[in-house]
């Protein structure tokens, strides 16, 4: 049989807590736009802003200098939030799209032919 001390149980309750904030956040940022919220892409690379249903505004920076961050409380937080993991989210379907439409835009029977 498993025995935890008091220690080890609080360490065990608070890691399991710590995995559902994670995957509570995560699940949100992926329906973030559907939600009302939307999303700015600032002039400056890896700036942008989110504006909630709400009106709520936060400045999410993924990689500038800044770093990765996030202007809400939950960033704060847990070092990662919704809005920030609904832009990498984006970033990254767009990476995907653009890497397809090259794939599209590749013809080998043109190059056969060439
Ligand atoms: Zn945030």
């Amino acid at each position: 049989m498993l025995t935890l001390t008091n220690n080890e149980m609080t360490a065990f309750l608070n890691n399991d807590s710590a995995a559902r904030t994670q995957a509570n956040i995560s699940r949100r940022a992926q329906t973030l736009f559907q939600n009302g919220y939307t999303v700015d892409e600032s002039s400056v690379t890896g700036l942008y802003f989110i504006t909630g249903p709400q009106g709520q505004e936060y400045q999410v920076n993924i990689g500038t200098a800044l770093g990765n961050h996030c202007d809400c409380a939950a960033f704060d937080k847990y070092a990662t939030c919704k809005h920030f993991q609904a832009v990498d989210l984006m970033q990254r379907d767009e990476a995907q799209a653009a890497e397809y439409d090259a794939q599209d835009a590749y013809d080998p029977c043109e190059l056969a032919f060439a």
